[in-house]
């Protein structure tokens, strides 16, 4: 049966307040008991304190759909965007925890029954994979819910095997993908094929059994616990009966806000998929209080805001278009999320501003790629150039990588790194001799955020 994706929101924390979980809000995009996370990424962010055990909740039950940004650090999305047909940067996680209270088997039927029965998936469109040891979990699935053993794949990878960190509560996973078709490529789960499209990993269960110690060796937790995610706009592309997460109807009445205020003329323009992408994760950033700069965060932010930029001046906009969006993405997500609408002037404001800013350089940078390209042998762009646009342009790296990419080309990474370590060395050089005391002012005002879980470079601080 169709759903929205609003009715699909409600159905599953309704469900899960039925099975006695406490419905809790999501959590900011900024987390606040993790100074070492980019970014909210997860459902389980919010209550990590809770499963070391240092925190405690009138509830061991809980449920919630949390929104994630996953555009840095560990989990990266950013390059996917525009490419698959399941990534964002900004997306819903639907999850449902237990702290110590249910363990597999019931995490299992849960969500079972949730989509066999309340939202009617066929049966035989699902498969699941395990860890490949957890033979609990292979006999709840197939002795218990009646799953054929053709149709449990045994994954011997971490992608199996969830840990939050090298130490600390870590143990087996057990996914459930949808099989789109046979006309989508892609294969099974545990093949050479498993990144195509046709098999789409909805549901993430995550059996918290172990405590990994320094030496390597794990113990039984005292009380096991489950983690459970699950898109939530994967899941109504199912319910709609498409194939894309961009097909669904939160995101076909943005690409139509974004193909007016850019002037696209074909809805099928990828182009159009990234800018309603990045409006979300732009906008949900600014509302929970990242400013666009030079750092952290916020250069996250900055990044995410300018490639859009770029994509709707490909696609044809004139003059400021992203702002624009804000009002027809309230028109989506407002009810779920009363704050946009709280905060629309200032969204507006935020992305309006970084976007005239970029705007003034964007076409003089993009002519001397332009001109830079017709001069290139072979298919990487030079370090130097790439450096250039950014220390004279402002063009973040991974922006003319997504440039480099739509011609088959690729930026040569480490030469940019060079050319911004000369740099930074100069600016060391220059700062002993004149003292700069507004740097110093600011680097004592940065905000309390230690470290990058990555280096790759779009996830570093440039
Ligand atoms: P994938 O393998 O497709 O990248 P994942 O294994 O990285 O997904 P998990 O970390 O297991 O994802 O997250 C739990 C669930 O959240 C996934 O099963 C999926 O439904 C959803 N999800 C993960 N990343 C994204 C994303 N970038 N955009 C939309 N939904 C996502
Ligand atoms: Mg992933
Ligand atoms: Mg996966
Ligand atoms: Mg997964």
């Amino acid at each position: 049966q169709h759903m929205t994706t609003a009715q699909i929101r409600q159905a599953f924390l309704d469900y899960f307040a039925k099975q006695q979980h406490q419905v809790v809000p999501s959590s900011s995009l900024i987390p606040g008991n993790d100074a070492t996370l980019l970014f909210n990424n997860a459902g389980m962010v919010q209550f990590k304190d809770v499963f070391l055990g240092a925190e405690s909740r009138p509830y061991n039950r809980a449920t919630s759909s949390q929104r994630c940004v996953r555009a840095g650090g560990k989990h990266n999305d950013l390059e996917n965007v525009g490419y698959t047909a399941r990534h964002h940067t900004f997306f819903e996680m639907l999850g449902n925890f237990s702290f110590g209270d249910y363990f597999k088997q019931d995490a299992i039927k849960f969500a079972w029954q949730f989509l066999t029965e309340v939202l009617q998936l066929p049966k035989e469109k699902l498969l699941v994979t395990i860890y490949h040891t957890d033979d609990e979990a292979f006999d709840i699935w197939h002795k218990e819910v009646g799953m054929p053993e053709d149709r449990i794949v045994r994954i011997d990878t971490a992608d199996n095997f969830w840990s939050m960190g090298d130490t600390g509560p870590c143990g087996p996973c057990s996914e459930i993908f949808y099989d789109h078709g046979e006309h989508i490529w892609g294969g099974r789960p545990g093949t050479p094929e498993e990144d195509g499209d046709r098999f789409i990993e909805i549901w993430n269960l995550v059996f918290m059994q172990y405590n990994r110690h320094a030496d390597g060796t794990m113990e039984p937790l005292p009380k096991q616990s489950v983690d459970t995610g699950m898109g939530l706009e994967r899941i109504s592309a199912i319910m709609q009966g498409v194939h894309s997460n961009y097909e669904i109807d939160l995101f076909q009445g943005l690409i139509k806000a974004a193909a007016e205020v850019t002037n696209a003329q074909d809805l099928e323009d990828k182009s159009l998929r990234v800018v309603a992408d990045h409006i979300r994760s732009c906008a949900f950033l600014v509302s929970d209080g990242v400013m666009p700069s030079n750092e952290g965060r916020g250069y996250v932010l900055r990044r995410i805001i300018r490639r859009a930029v770029r994509h709707g001046n490909k696609l044809g906009a004139n003059g400021a278009f992203f702002y624009k969006l804000v009002a027809a993405l309230i028109e989506q997500m407002g009810q779920a999320y009363p704050e946009l609408a709280k905060q629309q002037a200032i969204i507006e404001k935020v992305l309006r501003i970084e976007e005239e800013q970029f705007g003034k350089t964007l076409d003089r940078g993009l002519a001397i790629l332009e001109e830079s390209l017709a001069g290139i042998e072979g298919d990487v762009i030079p370090g130097e150039l790439v450096f250039k646009l950014y220390d004279t342009y402002g063009f973040p790296a991974d922006l003319t990588a997504d440039v480099a990419r739509e011609r088959f080309m690729t930026i040569d990474e480490k030469g940019f790194q060079e050319c911004m370590e000369v740099q930074r060395k100069t600016a060391q050089q220059a700062g002993k001799f004149g003292a700069d005391y507004n740097e110093q002012l600011k680097s004592e005002k940065t905000t309390d955020f230690k470290g990058y879980e990555a280096v790759h470079y779009s996830g570093t601080v440039v």
